[in-house]
This record gives C-alpha cells, sequence and structure tokens, in this order.
C-alpha cells in the first residue's frame, strides 16, 4: 500500500468512528433506522418506565431554584421552565406551568388521578392536581426529580431523541 492510499484509508476510518461515536442511533427495524434514548439508572427506570414514585423530600430537585431548563431524563425534551417551580411543601419538585405541548395528561390507573408524560418520549414524570390555590395558575405538576434533568441558563440544550 502506498502512502497516500494508506493516508485515505485512515482518514476514512476515522470520520467513520467520529460519526458513529457521536450519533447513538441504531437500527431497531430492519430498514428504519431510530435513535436510542438516554440510558437510565436501575432508580431513574422504575420511575420513568414503570411510574414508580420517589420518596419525598430526597429527590435532586426539590428544594432547588436556579434559572435554566428542565428537560426529560430520557429524550432531552424541553418540559418546564425554572420560572414556572415554585415551592409547594409537598417534597417534590412542583411546577405550575409546561412548555406547549411538552406533556401530556392521562388518566391514572386509580382513576383519579392524571398521570403526566412526556409526550415525546412517554416516560413517566409524575401527577397533575387541580384547584389547590397555590399559585395564580391554580395548577400543580408534582414531578419526579428522577425524571427531569436540569440544564442552567445560557447552557445549550441537548438534541431531542426521537424514539
Ligand atoms: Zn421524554
Amino acid at each position: 500500500m502506498d502512502l497516500i492510499s494508506y493516508s485515505i484509508e485512515v482518514k476514512y476510518m476515522t470520520t467513520y468512528e467520529i460519526y458513529d461515536s457521536r450519533e447513538t442511533s441504531k437500527m431497531c427495524e430492519e430498514g428504519v433506522e431510530c435513535m436510542s434514548y438516554n440510558k437510565l439508572t436501575p432508580e431513574q427506570e422504575r420511575v420513568i418506565v414503570h411510574k414508580a414514585t420517589e420518596a419525598p423530600f430526597t429527590g435532586e430537585y426539590d428544594n432547588f431554584y436556579e434559572d435554566g431548563t428542565f428537560i426529560c431524563q430520557r429524550c432531552n425534551a424541553p418540559l418546564f421552565s425554572s420560572k414556572s417551580k415554585f415551592n409547594a411543601g409537598c417534597g417534590w419538585p412542583s411546577f405550575d406551568e409546561s412548555f406547549p405541548n411538552a406533556i401530556k395528561r392521562v388518566l391514572d390507573p386509580d382513576g383519579i388521578r392524571t398521570e403526566i408524560e412526556c409526550t415525546n418520549c412517554g416516560a413517566h414524570l409524575g401527577h397533575e392536581f387541580h384547584g389547590e390555590g397555590l399559585t395564580n395558575k391554580n395548577t400543580r405538576d408534582c414531578v419526579n426529580s428522577l425524571s427531569i434533568r436540569f440544564m442552567p441558563k445560557g447552557k445549550e440544550l441537548p438534541k431531542i431523541i426521537h424514539g
């Protein structure tokens, strides 16, 4: 192999490897490419996939009031602004507004409460309550810290992963 074709080959491989490590894509069905969601810890999976609830007053974001955006732990979709976060004293991060179309509301299996999920990936976030009079919007999205991730103001948000 002469030097020129050797360097072309090396260049090709390097470009391919960079591409491969940057994209977390995989083939999920033949001919259909889909992205892998963020890897979850067992605790996150219990809440996000199996709809468990973290113990109150234990979550990373329960008592946390920095400026920024809360995104979905699993797919990076922006869900709540820190501006809508308030102290409800309930032991979980509470928000009185989500970004438009960011969350979907589903009747909980208990038939009483309203479950909230990430619209993009269906991750379980928590429950929504109305009429408590805690803020002017009269809504409380009660969210597990394990379901969300905080991105400080000014930091670029990661790309949303479409499953
Ligand atoms: Zn999501």
